[in-house]
């Protein structure tokens, strides 16, 4: 079992991203997760959650929702700071936490679309870690065809009635809010029928299903949601009726940007254990490192891990100044997540018979490694987007 976060490697190209500054902020995110997180891995997992409490902690540390404006509970910071906490979790490895859905995704939802008293009632408390939020969007029969969601909110007077379930919601079990994408139209265009609705956890006829049993990123929660005949005030709309769609594609290329982000600290950290590992590790009288296959697998591995981070930060760079392309995003998200498992699966030969131990992190990083290619949009989506762009 990892007993404290990883340093990667210095990359051949050296990163030139950050400023001393963000540099202290990293320090304070990789104690949070050597103090908070680590010691209770299997507690996590055991339970497929984290503490309630640890929230509020992140919340405590300013680590929850650090890019919203101070007005709103953040720190007003730039996304450098996101990129950061993600890298950090990775090195730690951890997969429990679910913070970046939250500060990243939710909260940007909520600046961007909401109205006033929306963004003062729920972006403080995101911040502090008061309230845990999650975005539900896919559907036991629907996940790539957005379109296709059945979850329907009818205006009933002044509330909107909702019906319907979301399945694989991370945050769920523990989220007090979810935004969940509705169907409010019954327009031939079926973009135009998506609206976005905020709904509180203790609203009647909202109930969550247990933790789904999913084969890694065990201590993340990540479950079904229910909607039987729920009320939500006119007032939970986010944005316009019809707008649904449009508002989740806003913030798309960042959020591919993030997986990427994901899989591409959690190779460097295989990476830095492999390299380790080999060094340590006994046969035939040598240090395994010294054997020729290692020496070149360990070369390729490099080479493809460092190509990747320098296209990585460029991609963050435009980020920065709201100019990254869609399918630039997609190409970071399909080819680093496809690298990541190649990485993973060669790092996990090189531990041998301990790497398909769980105490080791390859072997956590092997099985946890695998949703990055499936959510946040699926590879094969990925191409789509690249493909239309030729
Ligand atoms: C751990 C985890 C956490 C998640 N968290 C969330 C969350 O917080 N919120 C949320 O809303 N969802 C979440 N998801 C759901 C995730 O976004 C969906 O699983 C994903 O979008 C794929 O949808 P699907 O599972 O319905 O697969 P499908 O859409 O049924 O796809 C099945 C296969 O068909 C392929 N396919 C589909 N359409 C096309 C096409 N046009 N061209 C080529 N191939 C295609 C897919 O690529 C895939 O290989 C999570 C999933 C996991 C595993």
């Amino acid at each position: 079992m990892q007993s404290a976060a990883i340093r990667p490697l210095t990359p051949m190209l050296p990163r030139q991203l950050f400023t001393a500054e963000h540099e202290v902020f990293r320090e304070t995110v990789r104690k949070f997760y050597e103090k908070e997180v680590i010691p209770y891995t299997e507690r996590f997992e055991d339970q497929q959650h984290v503490d309630r409490e640890l929230w509020n902690k992140a919340g405590e540390l300013g680590l929850l929702c650090a890019t919203m404006p101070e007005e709103y509970g953040g720190s007003g910071v730039d996304r450098l700071y996101s990129m950061i906490l993600i890298e950090e979790q990775a090195y730690a490895g951890d997969s429990a936490t679910g913070f970046s859905l939250h500060s990243d995704i939710v909260a940007n939802y909520l600046l961007n679309f909401g109205n006033e008293a929306q963004k003062q009632q729920w972006l403080p408390q995101m911040a502090s870690g008061e309230v845990v939020t999650a975005i539900a969007m896919t559907e036991p029969g629907t996940g790539s065809d957005l379109q296709a969601v059945r979850t329907s909110a009818v205006l009933d007077g002044e509330d909107y009635v909702i019906n319907g379930s979301k399945i694989f919601i991370t945050n769920g079990y523990l989220c007090d809010m979810a935004i969940v994408v509705c169907k409010t139209g019954n327009s031939d265009k079926g973009s135009a029928n998506l609206s976005l609705m905020m709904v509180e956890a203790d609203r009647p006829g909202f109930s969550k299903g247990k933790p789904l049993n999913k084969i890694g990123m065990k201590g993340q929660d990540t479950c079904e949601l229910f909607f039987d005949n729920v009320r939500v005030p006119k007032e939970n709309l986010l944005g316009l009726e019809g707008m649904g769609f449009m508002m989740l594609m806003k913030e798309l290329a960042w959020e591919r940007l993030i997986v990427a982000i994901i899989c591409q600290a959690g190779a460097e950290a295989a990476f830095a254990h492999t390299v380790k590992y080999t060094k340590e590790r006994q046969a035939f009288g040598k240090s395994i490192s010294h054997f020729q296959n290692t020496r070149f697998k360990l070369a390729e591995l490099r080479t493809e891990i460092d190509v990747c981070r320098a296209y990585l930060d460029r991609c963050m760079q435009l980020q920065l100044k709201q100019e990254l392309g869609v399918d630039a995003a997609a190409a970071a998200k399909y080819k680093i997540s496809e690298m990541y498992s190649k990485v993973v699966d060669e790092c996990l030969q090189l531990h041998g018979g301990y790497g398909y131990m769980l105490e080791y992190p390859i072997a956590r990083a092997y099985i946890d490694n695998r949703a990055n290619r499936i959510y946040a949009g699926t590879n094969e989506i990925m191409k789509e987007l690249i493909a239309r762009s030729l």
